[in-house]
């Protein structure tokens, strides 16, 4: 199958050992990884390409606002290979039913009409329509097209998803919802628990009958709560729920990253959760849902009437694992693995590590000092889709020191 004449070679520091390695693939498959002498400096770091299971909108282009274009898709899908994202799930959100079925046919025709959209998208998700009622839980999606989960409806859907629906984000604190979340599941659908105010005895019926994750454990949630019992420690102890976290900085305090980390290890998934104004400068701006909002110049995205209240988050996935680098709550491996490995192994996509036979969709990048990371490539299925020139001459410096030191970056979790 292979064809040493076609091959291409990349040496680079394997992103999980710190160890030299050389890596080879012929068009989109990788075909060999082998060690390599310790080397040059200037080397990058590889590691999987990285994978965003919530994204609801980027650079201007909200999935959630009608009509989309096919070719808008295709816009967010190359802009974010700039961020190293290499495979993403749009997002759709409560509306009406002819609205939603509506966005969803359009990211279908999307994929139908550029291969690059369909290599990108390894699934859609839907949060929404049958989440909690309550405000607070329910977040900023509309009351009057909440309801309670809806086989029938939801069938209507997945047509005209055309099959992409992958996962979906329910509230189990319906009557019914034990009964949905085992149809989702015998028809592989990745049911997580989110915008919820379901009792713990809920939570754990709806596990039982197949929920395997929380959507934003810890956001779109009551601001006040019980101390105990409540949802939030019951997602948090049990141990067949992976929970998604926005670590944009804003949304979650540095203790609440800490906590959700340690206790769901690699079953934590980064998502961005990013709205349409990712990617934007800062500056006041109108949104579809939501009203006036304010992009402040650090990233925040608040209500222009209450600067307490956030509207979305606007980060892409590098800038959840520069925070959670910065910060000092993972090291470079788990870091990476929570927007690449962990959200493969849940959702069953081709597994996100640099090894033969995977997808040679994979980033190359350098460490500065401060521990963010900085993309210098990204290749999906084997092409180079983005390339940041400036980049070894501003981090080059950094690197002897890297090199030579005997690095705590590289310790495993496992
Ligand atoms: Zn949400």
């Amino acid at each position: 199958m292979m064809e040493n004449n076609s091959q291409t070679v990349i040496h680079a520091v394997h992103y999980k050992t710190g160890q030299n390695v050389e890596v080879k693939f012929d068009g989109n498959i990788i075909s060999e990884v082998n060690p390599a002498p310790k080397l040059q400096k200037e080397v990058p770091f590889i590691a999987p390409g990285l994978i965003d299971l919530q994204i609801n909108g980027y650079v201007g282009i909200d999935f959630n606002t009608l009509p989309i274009k096919p070719e808008e898709i295709r816009k967010v899908t190359k802009e974010l290979w700039k961020q190293g994202v290499t495979t993403y799930f749009p997002t759709i959100i409560t509306n009406s039913p002819e609205k939603m079925r509506e966005a969803l046919k359009s990211i279908r025709e999307a994929s139908q009409k550029f291969a690059e959209v369909e290599e990108a998208i390894g699934g859609i998700h839907l949060e929404g329509p049958f989440i909690s009622p309550e405000d607070g839980p329910r977040g900023a999606h509309r009351q009057e097209y909440v309801r309670s989960p809806d086989w029938d409806l939801f069938c209507t859907f997945k047509e005209a998803a055309g099959g992409k629906i992958k996962m979906i984000t329910l509230s189990p604190e319906w009557e019914n919802a034990s009964e949905f979340i085992k149809k989702c599941t015998n028809d592989g659908i990745l049911v997580s628990i989110g915008h919820t105010a379901a009792s713990p005895e809920k939570i754990q019926e709806a596990v039982k009958a197949g929920a395997r994750m929380s959507t934003h454990l810890g956001n779109g949630a009551h601001p006040m709560l019980p101390r105990h019992p409540n949802y939030i420690w019951e997602q948090l102890a049990n141990d067949d729920l992976a929970s998604s976290i926005i670590a944009d900085g804003f949304h979650l305090p540095d203790s609440v990253l800490k906590v959700i980390l340690q206790l769901k290890g690699n079953k934590t998934i980064l998502v961005s959760d990013s709205v349409s104004l990712t990617g934007m400068l800062p500056g006041e701006y109108s949104l579809h849902i939501g009203g006036k909002v304010v992009l402040t110049p650090e990233g925040r995205l608040h209500m222009a009437e209450s600067p307490g209240l956030l509207a979305g988050s606007v980060q892409t996935q590098l800038w959840g694992i520069n925070h959670l680098l910065k910060r000092g709550l993972c090291h470079l491996n788990s870091a990476i693995d929570l927007a690449a490995l962990n959200p493969s192994l849940l959702l069953h996509l081709p597994v996100a590590h640099i090894s033969q036979g995977n997808p040679a969709d994979f980033i190359l990048f350098y460490q500065k000092k401060t521990k963010d990371i900085e993309l210098f490539k990204t290749f999906k299925n084997g092409k180079v889709v983005y390339e940041n020139k400036e980049v070894s001459k501003h981090v080059s410096s950094y690197y002897d020191e890297l090199l030579g030191s005997s690095d705590s970056t590289f310790k495993t979790s496992s």
